[in-house]
C-alpha cells in the first residue's frame, strides 16, 4: 500500500507516556473529549486514535486488559471481531471511506506501543496519500477529532449479532 505521511504523529513519538494502561484509563473516564471512546459494548469498545494515520483512525479493544490475543476468551474474541466488522461499516457509512486498513501490532518488536490488545482500523480514500499532508496542522487535526467522534458516535452500530 502507499504510505501515509503523518507528521503530527511526531508529537506522539516524543510524548511522555502516562502511568498505567491508556485504554483502561480511557474506559474509566466519561465518553467524549475526556477519552475519545465512540462505542462501548460489554466485551469491547472503539476509541479514536488521537495521533491518527488518517482522519477516522480508530482502535477496537477488548474491555478487559488482555496483552495476548490467545488470552481472549471465545466470547471476547467474537465480540472484538464483531465490533471491528461494524466499525468498518461505520467508517464507510459515516465517513464515506472507500476502503479500510485493518491490522494489529502484537508486541514491541512488531511495532506495538500499548500492551492492551487492539486492532487498528484506518479509513482510506482514493488519493489520500496525496491529500493528508495538506491538513497536517495539529489545530486542524483536533477539530477533525471532534467531528469524527460525533459522526462515529451517531453511527448505526446494530445489525451484527453479539
Ligand atoms: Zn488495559
Amino acid at each position: 500500500m502507499d504510505r501515509l505521511w503523518s507528521p503530527w504523529r511526531y508529537a506522539y513519538v516524543k510524548a511522555e507516556r502516562p502511568e498505567g494502561c491508556v485504554f483502561c484509563g480511557a474506559l474509566s473516564r466519561t465518553d467524549g473529549p475526556e477519552n475519545w471512546v465512540v462505542r462501548r459494548e460489554p466485551h469491547a469498545f472503539v476509541i479514536l486514535n488521537i495521533y491518527p494515520y488518517n482522519s477516522g483512525h480508530v482502535m477496537v479493544c477488548p474491555s478487559r486488559h488482555v496483552t495476548q490475543l490467545a488470552d481472549l476468551t471465545a466470547d471476547e474474541g467474537a465480540a472484538l471481531f464483531s465490533l471491528a466488522a461494524r466499525t468498518d461499516r461505520a467508517l464507510r457509512t459515516t465517513m464515506a471511506a472507500e476502503g479500510v486498513n485493518l491490522g494489529a501490532n502484537l508486541g514491541r518488536a512488531a511495532g506495538g506501543s500499548i500492551d492492551h490488545v487492539h486492532l487498528h482500523l484506518v479509513p482510506r480514500w482514493t488519493g489520500d496519500t496525496n491529500f493528508m499532508p495538506v491538513c497536517a496542522e495539529t489545530k486542524v487535526m483536533v477539530q477533525m477529532l471532534d467531528a469524527t467522534w460525533d459522526r462515529l458516535r451517531a453511527a448505526d452500530w446494530g445489525g451484527v449479532a453479539q
